[in-house]
């Protein structure tokens, strides 16, 4: 299986780091890419074929960003991981497909059911479900199936702790969702 993985917004934060904690001094785009590539890295030793490619896509693709939709199309990528951080108050994981009708819903549930088990000794890291927003261009313009994954929120002191010293907890979670999608796949 060819995954690309698409950590969110712009490489090393220029000119979009997404959402920013001024706190701890952390940017999403940075996080993300550390989820990525270790996502990747555990795909890969699955069996997976994978590309990372960041880019500043929730604007839109641009010339001068990494063209990462087209990319995918023409690798023939059989999957598309999009890879967020959230903001705006809450807690937990949420994991977006581009509507309830999108084959990538299964794939979505299964990352979504490995999050929300990846802290049990957290009850405070709400499993807040599988989302629908036809508005991302990474879910509407992907001609294979596409998730958008908000791992948890930067600007909560509790998640961002995780999302900095449990990277790995994070990109292996969303790995087995996709290994567990990808064995579905297969068996049907
Ligand atoms: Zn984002």
């Amino acid at each position: 299986m060819n995954v690309l993985i698409n950590p969110g917004h712009a490489l090393y934060g220029n000119p979009d780091p997404g959402a920013v904690n001024y706190e701890v001094d952390v940017t999403e785009s940075e996080l993300a890419y550390a989820i990525g590539t270790k996502t990747a890295d555990y795909l890969e030793k699955a069996g997976c074929e994978t590309r990372v490619m960041q880019s500043h896509n929730l604007a839109g693709e641009a010339p001068e960003y990494p063209e990462v939709i087209g990319t995918a199309n023409a690798w023939g990528a059989d999957l598309f991981v999009s890879i967020h951080c959230n903001a705006g108050g809450g807690r937990g994981a949420e994991t977006f497909c581009y509507d309830r009708y999108s084959s990538a819903v299964p794939c979505a549930k299964f990352i979504q059911n490995q999050l929300s088990a990846s802290f049990p000794d957290d009850p405070g890291f709400r499993n807040r479900g599988v989302k629908y927003s036809p508005g991302l261009c990474v879910l509407r313009l992907t001609e294979m199936p596409a998730v958008l994954v908000e791992t948890a929120f930067i600007d909560n002191p509790e998640d961002v702790r995780l999302l900095i010293e449990k990277t790995d907890v994070f990109a292996a979670a969303i790995a087995r969702g996709v290994t567990d999608y990808w064995q579905m796949k297969v068996r049907s």
